[in-house]
């Protein structure tokens, strides 16, 4: 509309230029080239305005020529990213889905389409998981881990470390995850992943400033990484009497217990190492002080451990430990087993008949059993008890949490799993529950026996 208002303004000046040229008579006389040209005014500036249309064509057309190339280039260029960036989400569904032959050609094409960058390495790589081929996807893993940009070089240290681990390489492993986790300090999955190598390849020292820095970037909370730092050290101060560090044994020992006052393995190893270098009452004392927070069967064996001479010395400090905790269960225990050893049978009898009526566990029965036997001989009854141990509930034990495992001894790392720190002491899973013959007869108990398994996290049945 503006457009055409202009042009009408326009012509309207011209037309009313070339009038009062036409009305205004002058000739022009043009010599030039050895030519004469006379003409009038008007006709001149109509050949001018004519010339000037003409070139103004000329100049449309020359610049449509010579700049189609780049406008061509640059629509294709266009087209072949938008394509690729469909093969490179297409290639993604295919990895998804699990289609190996498909991803691999969507990556092919994304790749072709696209060039390198970290989207279609990253793409080949999955493509070339899918169908098999490690050897290639870590080749591009490689690439990718030698890009410049962070992210791209995560991707690539990731998925290398992923082939290592699964290729059983902790060496390599531990290093990628070393470099994945300082490129990314605050994702959590490669520090757990550095953590668990630290512990397998025994880098006790490393192992603890990965979980100070898991504290650092929230990933641990205060209580759970001063335990772990407990287990470490543990395990630091084995290493160090195994290698005839006394000194640093002991010291490792003693942090251990200072970062886990409940931590019983800890206790009991540093009791004895201070008894080894002549610090019995320290030692003693040590025993007292977790078995006020922790009575546990190993605390009062490691303190009859600690007792010099018989069985009546080892009752007195059985006596004074279980008066640091009087009614707890493991008290009674303790207390039972150290009058049996010093044929104090009334003792015994009083403890074991309080513990039979509360939790009868199968070691009450074969203390039960001893009883019989040491103190009135009788074969009998002691056999009986003998066989309630059979089926009486289980006791406590190192139970590994995540595979069942049971051990004697408490270990930092199970030995069938591979979990940290996974021992707890508990009764462990039992192979059967109940005989057939026991079934019947016995409803209602059953049924109570259940539920209380049931409230003792044990598992119903089977092994
Ligand atoms: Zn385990």
């Amino acid at each position: 509309m503006i457009r055409a208002l202009i042009y009408l303004i326009i012509l309207g000046a011209l037309s009313l230029l070339a009038a009062s040229v036409a009305d205004t008579p002058g000739a022009v006389t043009l010599d030039w080239l050895g030519y004469r040209i006379e003409t009038s005014v008007l006709a001149l500036l109509i050949v001018m305005l004519g010339a000037s249309v003409a070139l103004a064509g000329l100049w449309r057309l020359w610049s449509a020529v010579t700049g189609s190339p780049r406008r061509v280039r640059r629509w294709q260029a266009d087209r072949r990213q938008r394509l690729g960036y469909k093969a490179l989400t297409q290639g993604m569904v295919a990895v998804a889905a699990g289609d190996a032959v498909e991803a691999r050609r969507l990556a092919r094409k994304a790749e072709t389409l696209l060039g390198e960058p970290p989207l279609t390495m990253l793409l080949s790589a999955q493509a070339a998981q899918l169908s098999g081929d490690e050897k290639a996807a870590g080749k591009f893993f490689h690439a990718m881990a030698e890009q410049s940009e962070p992210e791209t070089r995560y991707l690539g240290l990731h998925g290398m470390l992923t082939q290592a681990m699964h290729d059983g390489d902790q060496e390599q492993a531990l290093e990628l995850a070393k470099q994945a986790s300082e490129l990314k300090p605050k994702t959590e999955e490669v520090a757990q992943t550095l953590f668990d190598l630290q512990v397998k390849t025994g880098d006790w020292t490393d192992a603890e400033d990965t979980v100070k820095k898991a504290v650092k970037a929230k990933h641990l909370d205060a209580d759970a990484a001063k335990r772990r730092r407990a287990v470490l050290a543990f395990q630091q101060s084995i290493e160090a009497q195994s290698e005839g560090r006394f000194d640093d044994a002991l010291d490792q020992a003693k942090r251990a217990v200072n970062l886990s006052s409940a931590f019983v393995p800890a206790a009991v190893r540093y009791a004895d190492l201070l008894n080894d270098a002549g610090k019995r009452r320290r030692a003693v004392s040590v025993i007292e002080e977790t078995w006020v927070r922790q009575p546990h069967p190993h605390l009062a064996a490691a303190m009859e451990r600690l007792a010099a001479g018989g069985a009546e010395d080892r009752l007195h400090a059985i006596e004074k430990l279980a008066g640091y905790n009087r009614e707890h269960e493991e008290s009674h225990v303790a207390l039972a087993r150290a009058a049996l050893a010093a044929k104090r049978w009334s003792e015994a009898r009083e403890h074991l008949e309080s513990l039979a009526r509360t939790h009868a566990t199968s070691r009450v029965a074969r203390l039960m059993a001893e009883l019989e036997e040491g103190e009135k001989n009788d074969t009998e009854a002691s056999r009986a008890w003998l066989k309630r141990a059979t089926t009486a509930e289980p006791d406590a034990a190192w139970v590994c949490d995540h595979c069942g495992n049971v051990v004697a001894d408490w270990e930092p790392v199970c030995g069938r799993c591979e979990t940290f720190d996974g021992f707890f002491w508990m009764p462990p899973p039992r192979v059967t529950h109940f005989t057939p013959a026991d079934a019947p007869k016995a409803g209602p108990e059953i049924d109570g026996a259940i539920d209380s398994a049931d409230g003792d996290g044990l598992p119903k049945g089977g092994a």
